[in-house]
């Protein structure tokens, strides 16, 4: 025990520290940020897969755009007096003195994007969409974290209440899709920048004689951006939103009402359920007429959100142009499908297994494997490992049910051993004939 404590103490005092495990217990990943393990994985790839096919078959193109981006395009884009602008940002100053942010949400940079590479020029609408993560210095908890992902969808260049209730129809059917029940999307208006000052002197009244129950953030913006109050997540102020519920909608001016109106009866049309909810208004600044927000019927917190934006193009610096927009919350989707136990297929699941047993059958496995991955086939193996057990132990846990046997004897033969792995069946089939034989195998197991 003496001799055990004098060595750790010597180790410590040379190292400065207990050792690697200490060291390595003390780097933990920053608060509010997640490793997405490979089991996890199906559910990333199931969301981007159908992401990208509902997309591109809609007629929307991949854009990326850097995770970074000048501060200033959320400052202004996003509003200086919203929350993300005002405590969220994770903002610095690279090694020349630049202003950079980690861009807290993806719509400001497609924008930029749009502008910069002149895509205004190109014949409207430009159908855009997005997958990646944004970051903010959000509260962590459970469905909220500092670096998250969205998988997002943008169309510049047209206004028509059709195009927001096509949006949110191909978002509702994206949703489902995924295998989500229950869900629903809620929708409210803004009004348009002509209805914005009406709206925001009513609000003003509303909050004035409310004032002592706000946080202290909304006190000093009630009367620079009253609607900010609205979505607040402070309790005290949601009260307050809760009994404000109206007073957007209640002074809206005609066109934002017509507007709105079409939307609904367009949502009607397409068999879209919705909500309407007079207390929405979303966090961003740029929002104009149509906001809309999924959840699940039971209410919690958003799957996704968005709304049109007619404001923003001009704002930052391109040409007057409408648009409208959604950004799913990837992980919240993802907890919401394992709630629902959702059917997430695994995507690279195995068809084959190869086994060997021997050096010369090792050998011969090489060429197997590639073989088969040439025909398309999934091949998974454990080269590594001797024993046919602990190679078929490896095959069960990946849920491969048909294996290729290789022993000295196929080397010999120039064949190899078909085995289904659920019934135990097997046949032995010359290496002509291996890939015909595994296809008419996996074709039965169908
Ligand atoms: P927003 O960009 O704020 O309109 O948010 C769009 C969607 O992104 C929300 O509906 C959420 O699903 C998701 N989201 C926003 N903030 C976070 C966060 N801090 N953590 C996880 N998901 C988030």
């Amino acid at each position: 025990m003496v001799l055990a404590r004098g060595v750790g103490t010597t180790v410590k005092r040379y190292f400065g520290y207990n050792g690697h495990t200490d060291m390595a217990r003390n780097i933990q990943k920053p608060r509010g940020t997640q490793d997405i393990l490979p089991i996890e994985q199906r559910y990333w790839f199931w969301i981007e897969d159908n992401w990208r096919k509902m997309m591109l078959s809609a007629g929307f193109g991949r854009i990326t755009t850097p995770t970074f981006e000048d501060t200033n395009l959320f400052t202004r884009g996003v509003g200086e007096t919203t929350d993300i602008v005002s405590k969220e940002m994770y903002s610095f100053k690279d090694r020349s003195d630049n202003p950079l942010t980690l861009r807290p949400e993806g719509t400001a940079g497609v924008v930029r994007a749009y502008i910069e590479n002149g895509m205004h020029k190109d014949p409207q609408p430009v159908k855009l969409y997005y997958f990646g993560p944004m970051f903010r210095y959000d509260r962590p908890q459970s469905g909220r974290y500092r670096e998250f992902y969205q998988a997002g969808v943008e169309l510049l260049g047209e206004l028509d209440p059709i195009v927001d209730a096509q949006i949110i129809a191909i978002v509702m059917k994206y949703y489902t899709k995924l295998g989500l029940k229950d869900i629903v999307v809620r929708i409210n208006s803004v009004g348009d920048a002509k209805s914005r000052p009406k709206i925001q002197r009513a609000l003003i009244d509303f909050l004035s004689a409310h004032r002592r129950n706000l946080c202290k953030d909304c006190k000093r913006r009630m009367t620079k951006n009253p609607l900010r109050v609205l979505d607040c997540k402070e309790k005290s102020c949601q009260a307050v939103a809760e009994e404000a519920g109206g007073v957007v909608l209640d002074n809206l001016n005609n066109d934002s009402r017509n507007y709105f109106t079409k939307v609904l009866e367009y949502l009607d049309d397409m068999r879209v359920e919705y909500e309407l909810d007079p207390r929405l208004v979303r966090g961003l600044d740029y929002y104009t007429h149509t906001v809309f927000e999924v959840t699940t019927k039971t209410g919690g917190l958003s799957l996704g959100a968005g709304g049109r934006y007619d404001g923003l193009v001009e704002l930052l610096g391109g040409p007057d142009t409408p648009a409208v927009g959604f950004a799913v919350g990837v992980e919240r989707t993802i907890d919401t499908l394992k709630q629902q136990q959702a059917n997430v297929p695994e995507p690279m699941k195995p068809n084959v297994f190869v086994v060997q047993l021997g050096d010369d059958a090792k050998k011969k496995a090489i060429q197997v494997i590639d073989r088969l991955d040439n025909a398309g086939y999934q091949v998974a193996h454990a080269l590594g490992r001797g024993s046919i057990k602990s190679q078929l132990r490896v095959a069960d846990r990946l849920g491969t049910s048909l294996a290729v046997i290789i022993g000295s004897q196929e080397v010999h033969d120039k064949s190899v051993i078909i085995r289904d792995l659920n019934d135990r069946t097997q046949e032995s089939v010359l290496d002509r004939d291996m890939i015909k034989a595994v296809q008419r195998k996996l074709k039965e197991k169908k």
